[in-house]
């Protein structure tokens, strides 16, 4: 057949599968048999197939499962439900009318159900539809339980595992509309459920049959509301881009949205978790647009280590079926390969990865829905590499029909090939989950369990993570009694993850130490996450078999730490142990008197460190089960402890977000609203308002991507951009998020004068990433400089921070010298004062730098240094430097000395800088360590001299106020919760952040104001 199809073509084709026989549906549960059905040939829908013909921009992007659609009688089409089929150049379609549209099929057809999943943050409805024969329809909560079965092989025998791999149906799970602005694919698939329900060819039949496809339309069904309205409104309204009304997607998060995986924050990513654990699907299927023209995922590789290896077989093997069948076709642009690695289990497809199911992904051209008359393409996109045996066109005329085609026709042969081969895929799928198991219970490549000690210092945060472990699908129980593991002492309560569970993948993804040599390709995302690090957590493991015999007991409801008041007396000292949950204490507690103390001290035999809250007169009754509650410890006293402290006055907040970007500061509100933290949300261009200090004690200023001159410049087009609620957006804005008559204009000049009179007048500005940037780079904040080094590549990973100054506020709670941080490549803040540059210029090259062919780029591990190096034997070497080493770096540097005292601008080349007598003293909270070798705790890293002594977080005072800035990204993706407490101090302790400084080395620093 493939060679009479290759020699003969897409007409031969074509006309083969238009007479296929038929069976079709006659009424609602009731389908002519297939005797009758053979002698006539499925009624085609002819106003549909000429649409399709009519819309189609380019007959070389089509096939012959896509070029026509059948009649039904009593399933209704899109075209006669929605007026328009799927393509139709120039309109998008809502998720509500999607949605009204999969219930008008549900409730047409036994072939189809429809339920609701989950509830995005704005109350819209997230939805799958099942679509399969009629009998497994009816019967489908039997197939749930036949794939639930499947995926845990500790509760079936081998021989009924055979007996199931023969009977279940492989669930596969397509997902869309998770990115906005990537219309196609809920449009596609519109259309694709239609087919899958009524069409009777063979071809369809054996997918309907032996595939029990869930088709979730629209996943970020806020965004898709949202992309709609602006959509419309950009077309009415030149001038105004779709983009410029794309600030917003979901209520938090733009496209990171798919980097939730691991953190869960989104109802989208709970919704679709719970989803995955519930159906225990087969594949996941996850559709996106960018690449040219149909990317099918296997990525380039480092796959992620704890893999089974199936997966990448899996991935290969189903990724080439779309290829041929395409190529076979003479579609141009289907290949693999060259996009993405496979190496952070942080995207949604991952979900059912790390669940032991197959994850993937498409790329396609965009949807538009506009015509591009000649899209043009060069360079790296059109040549033939092995992977892309008919690459993309030079040029061809592209829109929403061929994207429609494509894309249908590929998912439409990954179905059929899942269903040819469904006993494989479940078998394989049986496979991983009864084989990570066993390499639990073999404890050579993993450990045999996860201890995460309950009574741990930042116990409460210790719950949170094995709350979120568990929301995952983990089991953990907890130790009924003292136990020893080897040299691994359990105590009563302690969480103990065994790894003889399904979901050990997850737990094993999760926690260990990432290590991604830079011989390999430009990483496509973080490159290391290790949980407990990001998260500040104890958690240790072990070999010992011997846990598999301990006694502990499954933990059934979420996990608490023990928290409460301890002795008796109208003081009560609350235990400041970094745990988040201290900020909610204070904003629960708005107009309650407290004080936070200055340093560490000793009360009724117990150590505090500073930072502990002390509230006189305490409201017991009241206050101890909120401190029961949100897993607090206290001590209640006669009096209160005769240490300094200084009283903690309730800021008002301020928070300032650009208008042309809210991606990563989404994350931050995330946190803020988790905690109930209450702020004033504005966009940049208000800065220009001035008198800000009249309203705010505090400014929370995130990284808003881009340049200090982007940042200041803001949004600019020829015509007024209103982002509103009106009758023509009835999507724009929404509760929570910000509206304006016009976004342009950026904050400006003006603006940052502001915010620089803001600080002076008493004010603290919290700045990170691109805006802790912008207040050095116009020299606001003296003696912190950015640097530009052209070697350094940290590329999302986690490193050592060093706590430079625990006597700052911003240090309170913390008590050991080093703290995991997230850092991603910028910015390097030196806050030494002066200081070379070295050699600025050029973008960090490709890290294949060297010669010849590198095909084994994982042969050399990376250097990564322990967190605790007196648990892991001798200190680690310094670090080879990586990619082929460094030359010297241009000017001396005063690289401070990150484990010793508070750093002074001292020394360094090119005389530091100008107008240094007026400064004040940055005072450096937290550095990265002098010794490059030390840096790196998890993921990757080359040329970490350049960050020796850097600042991750730096205290400037600046007249009356404070600028606190960080080169780490204290709130990135709600995976960094360990970093979290440096702003949150920050905002608690913001009128007295000079709390506990030293005093002035050198002449000619006035003294600390703000005070
Ligand atoms: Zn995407």
């Amino acid at each position: 057949m493939t060679t009479r199809f290759a020699s003969l073509g897409r007409v031969f084709l074509a006309v083969a599968l238009a007479y296929q026989p038929a069976m079709a549906q006659t009424k609602k549960g009731k389908a002519a048999s297939p005797a009758a059905a053979a002698l006539t040939p499925q009624k085609q829908d002819e106003e549909y197939t000429r649409l399709i013909k009519e819309y189609l921009q380019d007959p070389r992007f089509s096939t012959e499962l896509v070029d026509h659609m059948p009649a039904s009688e009593t399933v209704p089409s899109p075209l006669k439900f929605l007026g328009r089929i799927p393509g139709k150049p120039g309109e998008l379609t809502y998720a509500k009318d999607i949605h009204r549209y999969y219930e008008a099929l549900a409730k047409a057809s036994p072939r189809a159900r429809l339920w609701k999943m989950g509830t995005t943050e704005e109350g819209r409805d997230i939805v799958v539809l099942a679509v399969a024969d009629e009998a497994t329809i009816k019967d489908i909560d039997r197939y749930k339980d036949m794939a639930s079965k499947l995926g845990d092989p500790r509760k079936i025998t081998e021989e009924q595992a055979k007996e199931l791999i023969h009977t279940a149906k492989p669930i596969y799970w397509i997902n869309s509309g998770i990115h906005s602005p990537e219309t196609g694919g809920p449009e596609c698939l519109i259309e694709l459920a239609y087919r899958l329900i009524v069409e009777e060819t063979p071809f369809i039949q054996n997918i309907r049959n032996n595939v029990i496809t869930f088709i979730t339309p629209v996943l970020e069904v806020d965004g898709r509301e949202r992309v709609v309205d602006a959509y419309y409104y950009s077309k009415n309204h030149p001038g105004v881009s779709r983009n410029n009304l794309m600030m917003y997607w979901g209520k938090y998060v733009a496209h990171d949205d798919n980097r939730d995986g691991m953190g869960q924050y989104l109802q989208m990513t709970k919704a679709f978790t719970k989803g995955v654990l519930d159906w225990h699907p087969t594949v996941l299927h996850d559709l996106h647009e960018s690449v040219s023209y149909l990317y099918v995922s296997t990525g380039t590789g480092p796959y992620n280590v704890t893999l089974d290896p199936i997966q990448i077989d899996e991935w290969w093997w189903l990724a080439e079926t779309e290829i041929m069948e395409l190529t076979k076709r003479g579609v141009p642009g289907v290949w693999t390969y060259g996009y993405y690695d496979g190496w952070v289990p942080n995207y949604l497809f991952w979900i059912a990865i790390t669940h032991n199911s197959f994850g993937r992904f498409y790329e396609v051209q965009s949807y538009g829905p506009d015509v591009s008359a000649n899209l043009q393409l060069g360079g790296q996109t059109i040549s033939r590499e092995w992977f892309r045996p008919n690459p993309p066109l030079a040029s061809v005329k592209w829109g929403p029909r061929n994207n429609t085609n494509i894309q249908e026709s590929a998912l439409l042969f990954a179905l059929s090939q899942v269903g040819k081969a469904k006993e494989t895929y479940l078998e394989n799928y049986y496979l991983k989950n009864k084989r990570t198991i066993e390499k639990g219970k073999e404890g050579t490549e993993s450990p045999t369990a996860w201890i995460i000690p309950a009574r741990q210092r930042r116990k409460a945060d210790a719950a949170d993570m094995v709350n979120e472990l568990r929301r995952q699908g983990a089991e953990v129980h907890t130790a009924n009694s003292t136990f020893k593991l080897g040299s691994v002492e359990v105590a009563a309560g302690d969480y103990v993850i065994r790894a003889d569970q399904p979901y050990r993948t997850l737990v094993d993804m999760y926690t260990s130490i990432q290590n991604y040599p830079t011989a390999n390709p430009r990483p496509y995302d973080d490159t290391g996450w290790t949980m407990q690090y990001m998260r500040d957590v104890k958690l240790v493991t072990t070999h010992e078999k011997s846990v598999f015999d301990a006694p502990m007991t499954l933990l059934t409801a979420e996990a608490k730490a023990a928290g409460g008041v301890d002795g008796s007396g109208g003081t009560l000292v609350i235990e400041h142990t970094g745990d988040n949950n201290l900020i909610s204490f204070r904003v629960r507690n708005p107009s309650l008197k407290m004080m936070a103390a200055e340093d560490d001290f000793e009360l009724s035999g117990h150590k505090f460190r500073a930072g502990a809250l002390i509230v006189p007169n305490a409201d017991r009754a009241r206050l101890e089960p909120m401190l029961k509650e949100l897993g607090l410890s206290s001590w209640a006293a006669a009096s209160a402890p005769t240490v300094k402290s200084h009283d903690l006055a309730m800021p008002r907040i301020g928070y300032a977000h650009s208008w042309a970007r809210t991606q990563d500061e989404g994350w931050v509100r995330a946190a803020l609203d988790y905690y109930k933290v209450p702020y004033d949300y504005f966009g940049d261009k208000n800065l220009k308002d001035g008198d800000l200090r009249a309203k705010y004690d505090v400014i929370i200023f995130p990284h808003t991507g881009g340049n200090t001159a982007s940042i200041l410049a803001g949004v600019s087009a020829a015509a007024p951009i209103p982002y509103k609620k009106t009758a023509e957006t009835p999507n724009l804005g929404g509760t929570g998020l910000d509206s304006s008559d016009d976004i342009r204009g950026g904050m400006g000049m003006e603006g940052l004068e502001n915010l620089a009179r803001f600080v002076r007048e008493g004010g603290v500005l919290i700045s990170e990433g691109s805006t802790a940037t912008m207040m050095a780079e116009y020299d606001l904040t003296g003696r912190v400089t950015v640097e530009h080094p052209a070697n350094l590549f940290a590329r999302g990973s986690i490193l050592r921070g060093k706590f430079v100054d625990l006597k700052s506020p911003i240090a309170y709670g913390y008590d050991g010298s080093d703290l995991p941080v997230y850092f991603n490549q910028d910015p390097v803040l030196n806050a030494a004062g002066g200081g070379g540059f070295g050699g600025r210029g050029g973008a960090p090259g490709g890290i294949n730098g060297g010669e010849g062919q590198n095909i084994f780029p994982n042969v050399t591990p990376i250097h990564v240094s322990p967190l605790d190096p007196s648990s892991a034997g001798s200190p680690p070497p310094p670090t080879s430097g990586g990619r082929g080493g460094r030359s010297a770096r241009g000017g001396g540097r005063a690289a401070p000395d990150a484990a010793g005292a508070a750093v002074d601008g001292t020394g360094g080349g090119r005389g530091g800088r100008g107008g240094g007598a007026t400064e004040e003293r940055a005072r450096l909270i937290l550095a990265f360590p002098t010794n490059a070798g030390d840096t790196l705790l998890s993921g990757t890293l080359a040329g970490g001299e350049a960050l020796a002594g850097r600042a991750a977080a730096v205290d400037v005072p600046m007249g009356k106020g404070h600028v606190v800035m960080f080169a780490i990204r204290p709130f990135w993706r709600w995976q960094t919760q360990g970093s979290f407490m440096l702003a949150f101090n920050a905002i608690m302790n913001w009128d007295h952040l000079d709390a506990g400084k030293a005093a002035p080395a050198a002449a000619g620093t006035p003294t600390a104001g703000g005070n």
